[in-house]
């Protein structure tokens, strides 16, 4: 990264109201400046050669957590500009120690990624002749699209990191930087099943990212999302910040409860799959879905923490 950058580095930008209902009632649970004992935990989570260095830079910058009273979502208030985000992804987090810890849990990823793929279609109603478009949107080193290839799928990723956009060539997938690339290259294709998969967590706007993939899904598609577990108590301690999980630093900037997810839906067009669905919609999974299927989903995503099924039927 070029010497003029990595001055500018950190550098946050503020969010002015909840991520996802817009709401400014808010709480503020955390607010402190990340002192030594702080930056010895982050470097806890940082390990390879020169990471304390790259840490180092974070020393003194704030971190706020608020809860939403209208919607229930816990998120950094502070969030890193285009820059810091850059050196996050490109600098902080070293590629070649996450391509390694990939390959190392690949198979049974890719066994939990076959599975889901059978589950997810197993939901749909039709007539598969033709393929199924399958679009993992941040597809990471592309374990789910190498079980959908495996499962017959036409399958795309959506990957901004450059390192994991070459990757997949050797694998001869077609990945995008973003949605619009894909549009322009393949004529915005509708695709049946979209994976999103610990994805929302990391951005600074969900809904967004909502709304273009509702506006890539087939009409009978289905769309799954995973997501780390919520935290549930209402004071958010040190120790639950500055270590891998659900509000990890600079990383995770959004931690979503059920209520939250159900905000999210509701403003970019889906409806979240769970107890509350109300009879028009059942009428419409029962047209359109394999009915029996879906109710098994609703029971996975209320046992499973952070999984969540959201189908377009608005
Ligand atoms: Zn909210």
């Amino acid at each position: 990264m070029k010497k003029e950058i990595k001055l500018s580095i950190p550098k946050f930008k503020e969010r002015p109201s909840c991520p996802v209902c817009f709401s400014k009632n808010y709480d503020i649970r955390f607010n402190k400046k990340i002192k030594k004992k702080y930056l010895d935990l982050l470097q806890k989570i940082y390990k390879y050669k020169n990471s304390n260095k790259n840490v180092a830079l974070f020393k003194e910058s704030n971190i706020i957590i608020c809860y939403c009273k209208n919607c229930s979502l816990k998120f950094h208030k502070l969030v890193p500009n285009s820059n810091t985000l850059k050196f996050i992804y490109t600098s902080l987090i070293d590629s070649e120690t996450s391509k390694r810890k990939n390959l190392r849990n690949e198979p049974l990823k890719f066994k939990k990624s076959f599975l889901l793929l059978k589950r997810l279609r197993s939901t749909l109603k039709g007539n598969f002749d033709k393929k199924l478009n399958h679009l993992d949107f941040g597809c990471g080193w592309g374990t789910m699209l190498k079980a959908s290839k495996y499962l017959n799928f036409n399958c795309i990723g959506i990957e901004q990191s450059k390192d994991q956009v070459e990757n997949m060539k050797l694998f001869d997938i077609r990945v995008y930087s973003s949605i619009k690339i894909l549009n322009e290259k393949e004529g915005c294709p509708k695709i049946d099943i979209i994976t999103l998969n610990q994805v929302l967590e990391h951005v600074t706007n969900p809904n967004i990212i909502l709304k273009d993939l509702r506006q890539l899904i087939n009409e009978h598609g289905i769309l799954y999302i995973s997501v780390p577990p919520y935290i549930n108590n209402s004071q958010i301690t040190a120790d639950e910040i500055f270590v891998k999980g659900p509000l990890q630093p600079f990383e995770h900037l959004n931690c979503f409860s059920r209520n939250s997810m159900e905000n999210l839906a509701k403003n970019s067009g889906w409806i979240l799959l769970g107890p509350r669905i109300c009879n028009k919609n059942i009428i419409s999974i029962f047209r359109k879905y394999n009915f029996i299927k879906i109710i098994l989903l609703i029971i996975h995503s209320l046992i499973k923490k952070g999984t969540y099924y959201m189908l377009p039927l608005r």
